[in-house]
């Protein structure tokens, strides 16, 4: 299963602003784009004048980074979204926001999303009782993810139970952090999500 491997700072560098890729590390001053946000690269501190193809794919990089998806599948999340009715930049987001290890990050049971997706492929979960590791899982309304009963002794679980792991449970979801259990109530509302983009210039990106 492919995934990026390189330093995950530099993403939020290229982009000029906080993706949360890293956990608590993001919420310190150490944070890089807390000092000083340069592009990386030789000539980062060149200032040049975006083209508007420059800005569609800016914005759809920063998506995929977000979320931590690679190109093709990407790709293939725009085109169900174009299938699908509804406006497609919010189907979009909905389908990027309805990937389990999207959800298990929401859910308040890992630091990151890309925490999550180890958690995932780690087996440390079930959805509707039976074990997933796949991090690209749709989940769907109705659905229940808990922690596996074999992977609650573990030390970061633990913590979650104890309430030592912040987290913002967003409405569309509900969480129970004493039983490691959650449940998806619906898909989210587009003001429900945090992504930091415009979903209208990834769709326009496609679609030349
Ligand atoms: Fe690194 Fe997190 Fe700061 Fe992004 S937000 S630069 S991942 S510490």
């Amino acid at each position: 299963m492919a995934r990026y491997t390189g330093p995950v700072c530099r993403l939020c560098r290229r982009e000029g602003q906080k993706l949360f890729l890293k956990g608590q590390r993001c919420y310190t001053p150490k944070c890089p784009i807390e000092k000083k946000a340069v592009p990386p690269g030789q000539h980062g501190l060149v200032r040049r004048k975006l083209s508007d193809y420059g800005l569609h794919l800016r914005e759809k990089q920063k998506a995929r980074r977000f979320y931590g998806v690679l190109e093709r599948q990407f790709r293939n999340y725009v085109e169900r979204a174009e299938r699908a009715r509804g406006v497609t930049g919010e189907r979009l987001l909905q389908i990027l926001e309805s990937r389990l290890d999207n959800v298990v990050y929401r859910l308040g049971f890992a630091l990151s999303r890309r925490h999550a997706r180890q958690l995932v492929l780690h087996g440390h979960f079930n959805v509707n009782g039976r074990k997933v590791n796949i991090p690209s899982y749709l989940v769907r309304p109705g659905d229940v993810i808990e922690v596996r009963e074999r992977s609650r002794s573990m030390p970061f679980f633990k913590d979650v139970m104890q309430g030592a792991v912040d987290a913002t449970v967003p409405e569309w979801l509900s969480a129970n952090r004493e039983q490691l259990r959650g449940e998806v109530l619906r898909l989210p509302l587009r003001e429900e999500i945090d992504a930091p983009v415009q979903e209208s210039l990834i769709v326009e990106h496609y679609s030349r």
